[in-house]
């Protein structure tokens, strides 16, 4: 393990919290997804009682919870630890620059020069694959597959 991700875990703390900030857009994304899933019993709902019952819309609330409470906390963890190492791998990346550590090399499909890192396994926030953003976009889009292109 090099001593990048060794960061003092205060340092890591602070670091996250910054970037949860920054990814609040994604969090926003998050919860319309949430939205839309029960919306339709909302309608249903609202259409069958008083739409601005709030008591009644909290006790179905809770009532949802707890049918589903297994589907949402672990919804809840997936996307937690998703977006924590994607900070992390981030954040060590740009240290390694930093340091030297780390090189850009031409994306190793097209060879173009201006690069994204791209981490096909966030676990190994060192580990990571140099691509333009074309082809970073194609990866993620699963267009293009990286498979007999990465080595080591
Ligand atoms: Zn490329
Ligand atoms: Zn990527």
């Amino acid at each position: 393990m090099s001593d990048l991700v060794k960061t003092d875990l205060r340092e890591r703390g602070e670091y996250f919290k910054q970037c949860y900030i920054d990814n609040r857009n994604e969090k926003l994304e998050y919860q319309n997804e949430y939205n839309h899933d029960n919306k339709e019993k909302h309608k249903e709902y609202n259409r069958e009682r008083h739409a601005k019952n709030k008591d009644h819309i909290r006790k179905q609330r809770q009532e949802y919870y707890e049918k589903n409470k297994e589907k949402i906390l672990k919804r809840g963890r997936e996307y937690y630890h998703k977006n924590k190492e994607k900070c992390f791998s981030h954040h060590y990346v740009k240290q390694a620059l930093l340091s030297g550590e780390l090189k850009k090399l031409p994306c190793i499909l097209c060879g173009v020069l201006n690069v994204e890192a791209h981490h096909p396994d966030y676990s190994k926030p060192l580990d990571v694959v140099w691509l333009c953003p074309t082809h970073h976009r194609r990866v993620h889009s699963g267009a293009v597959s990286l498979e007999g292109n990465v080595h080591g």
